[in-house]
Parts: structure tokens; C-alpha cells; sequence
């Protein structure tokens, strides 16, 4: 039978062009250096929690407010817990956050290369928005930030150009925009410096966004948290209660309340990625490679003569997967996760080899 093409709710669709994320393989056998996860395991508790999980306990809804997972952390940040909202990573965070907070008919503001989430969610809730273009050297132009606007988005450091913005600047733009909430999404910031918490009490429109994926090892559990004034934490639970009540489940809560508090065993393990960072650094440039100063567990690096498609292509085939994005001023550049050593010898053992041969 010939389809009726008169029907007009294809016409009603919500559409949306969604974001990509990098690939996860099965194959086990793949260095996987693509979505800048944690080369080591969640600290101990986290699995004596898991492996002693009540089942009985999963027949009832968890905590609507997550209560456990926001004292341990308010009390971990020197916050009140009415400045903490936990929600399903950081990505589930900002979604609301764009969805509560960017309401006004003045475009939000962002720069032209960072987390390519920021204009899905902008399409999906029809928020207008404006991007602002980094600097040569991939740094924020503090005066773009000065225009009139309905709201600020930046990461910092950023994605996925590595770059990490003194805390100073983030203070400027944030005091030039009274009128907006500015969202700092720090995903990469325990392997920077000085995040912008410590301006939270000060400035009631800026909003702090972290995760658990990156410096705690827990991105297969999904919780990200953002830490901000009451005020601004109200507006997002109010919003949280009006799509879905039980973000976390009872698994992720436990879980989370023992990543926030074994922060020794993390510190530890930020230490090792940083030190394998620097060595990869002296390998990358050693083989003429440059990249702009890392705040965080990758290096975005281009080559001075072998084009970064061509690169990325030949370690997939070889197995060692990186990030690579094919978008305007950045289509030269490879996004490269810290791993462990051992997987950063066998990079540079392949890379090595290619380049040699060209
Ligand atoms: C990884 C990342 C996130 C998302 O992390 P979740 O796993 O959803 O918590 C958010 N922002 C940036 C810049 C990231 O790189």
C-alpha cells in the first residue's frame, strides 16, 4: 500500500541534529584514548559498596533528593547542601541547566570551539545562541563576553582544546554579566588549578558543573553534580521534579557517596596522569608534533606535516583509538586521553613507526 504522506505529525517532531560521542568498542583489545576516561578503577569503596548492595532495597524508588550523595558532597566542597544538585552525569546537569537558566529571548554566548554539546542542547530548546572565537592560541577573549546577552556558557579548562583559563578571568567575565547565570562547566578541573567554587558565594549567578567521569574514575555511572547559590539550586530542582523525580539510582547514590570520600586514593591517581601527561608531552614533541598547555587528562595535538585525519585513521586501523573532530580551525588536531603508560608507549611506539615511514 502507498504511504499517506499527508499525515502532518512527522511535521510536529521535535528534530534535533544529536551529538556524537566517541565510539566505545567491544573489542577489549583496543587502547581506548577517545572519550577521556580514567585509565584506573573507582577508589575501593566504591566496589565493597557495589558487592554489598541490599537487592531487597532496589523494589523501592531511591531518594528523590539524593540526599546522601548532596550532604557527602556539600560537606566535601564546604557547601550548605541547598547550593548542591547531583543529576545523571554532568551532561544530564547541564542539560537542565541550559533548560532552567537560558529562558531569555538574547542569545547565550559561548566560544566557537568547545564542548559541541552546548548548541545541541541550544536546538533542542530553541535557545538562540552566539559563539564567541578563541583567540590563535585557543584562549578566551575576556571582552566578548562583555556584550549584552541571555547567558554564558564556558569550560574550563576547555574541550577539547585543553586549555585552562586562570580562575582571575572567569572572575572578570562573571562580574561584567550580573544580569546572567554563567555556567562553568569544570569537567577537567582536578587536573588544573583553582576552580571557580571559591566564587560561588560571592556571585549568585554562576553556576559550577563537575562530574564523576573524568578525575573519579565513575563515568559507567553517570553522576554529575553542580554547585551554585540556593537560589539558583531551587530553579534546577524545581525544573528536575517537573521531567523525572528519581535521576540517580540506589547503585549510583552508595557509589558516589564512597567516590567523594576516599579523595586520597584520586589524588593519587591524578598525580600518575599528570606525570605520564608531562612524558607524553616530551614524545609528542619529540616526534613534531605541538599541542597548547593541557589543564586536563588529554593533549590536543597537531602534527607539523601529517594531516590529523590521516593519523587518526591509521591508529584506528592499528587499534589505538583517538578523538578526532572534523570541524572548522580544529580539523587538524587530535584529541589524545592520557592512558596508562604502558598504553602511551605502545602510541608512541606505533606513531613512531608511521611517521618514520612518510
Ligand atoms: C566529559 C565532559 C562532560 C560530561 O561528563 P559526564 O560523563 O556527562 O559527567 C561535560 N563537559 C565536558 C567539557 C566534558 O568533557
Amino acid at each position: 500500500m502507498e504511504l499517506m504522506n499527508n499525515n502532518r505529525w512527522e511535521s510536529y517532531i521535535r528534530r534535533v541534529t544529536p551529538y556524537v560521542p566517541g565510539e566505545q568498542p567491544k573489542d577489549e583489545s583496543i587502547i581506548k584514548l577517545n572519550t577521556n576516561e580514567n585509565p584506573y578503577p573507582p577508589a575501593p569503596g566504591v566496589e565493597r559498596v557495589l558487592r554489598n548492595i541490599d537487592v531487597d532495597r532496589l523494589r523501592l524508588y531511591p531518594d528523590p533528593t539524593i540526599g546522601l550523595l548532596v550532604d557527602e558532597l556539600a560537606s566535601f566542597y564546604e557547601l550548605d547542601k541547598d547550593q548542591v544538585f547531583v543529576g545523571v552525569g554532568s551532561d544530564d546537569v547541564l542539560a537542565n541547566a541550559f533548560l532552567t537558566f537560558f529562558n531569555s529571548d538574547k542569545p547565550i554566548i559561548f566560544p566557537d570551539i568547545t564542548y559541541s554539546f552546548y548548541p545541541v542542547y541550544c536546538d533542542l530548546y530553541r535557545i538562540p545562541y552566539e559563539i564567541q572565537p578563541l583567540d590563535k592560541e585557543f584562549r578566551i577573549v575576556k571582552e566578548d563576553y562583555y556584550k549584552d546577552n541571555g547567558g554564558v556558557v564556558i569550560a574550563n579548562p576547555n574541550a577539547p582544546t585543553s586549555v585552562y583559563e586562570e580562575i582571575s578571568i572567569i572572575e572578570d567575565i562573571v562580574s561584567h554579566n550580573p544580569n546572567s547565570v554563567v555556567i562553568v562547566d569544570e569537567a577537567y578541573i582536578d587536573f588544573a588549578g583553582e576552580s571557580a567554587l571559591s566564587l560561588v558565594s560571592k556571585y549568585e549567578n554562576l553556576l559550577v558543573v563537575q562530574t564523576f567521569s573524568k578525575s573519579r574514575s565513575m563515568a559507567g555511572m553517570r553522576i554529575g553534580y553542580a554547585m551554585g547559590s540556593k537560589k539558583l539550586i531551587k530553579a534546577l530542582n524545581d525544573v528536575k521534579y517537573s521531567i523525572n523525580s528519581y535521576t540517580l539510582n540506589q547503585a549510583s547514590i552508595l557509589a558516589g557517596v564512597e567516590g567523594v570520600r576516599d579523595w586520597e586514593y584520586y589524588n593519587e591517581k591524578i598525580q600518575n596522569i599528570l606525570d605520564v601527561r608531562n612524558e607524553s608531552e616530551k614524545e609528542f614533541r619529540r616526534l613534531g608534533f605541538s599541542f597548547p598547555k593541557s589543564g586536563a587528562n588529554f593533549l590536543f595535538v597537531t602534527h607539523a606535516s601529517i594531516p590529523a585525519k590521516d593519523l587518526y585513521e591509521a591508529l584506528k586501523e592499528n587499534k589505538i583509538y583517538v578523538r578526532y573532530f572534523d570541524l572548522p580551525r580544529i580539523d587538524n588536531y587530535l584529541r589524545v586521553t592520557i592512558g596508562k603508560k604502558e598504553e602511551m608507549d605502545k602510541l608512541f611506539d606505533f606513531l613512531s613507526k608511521y611517521i618514520e615511514s612518510k
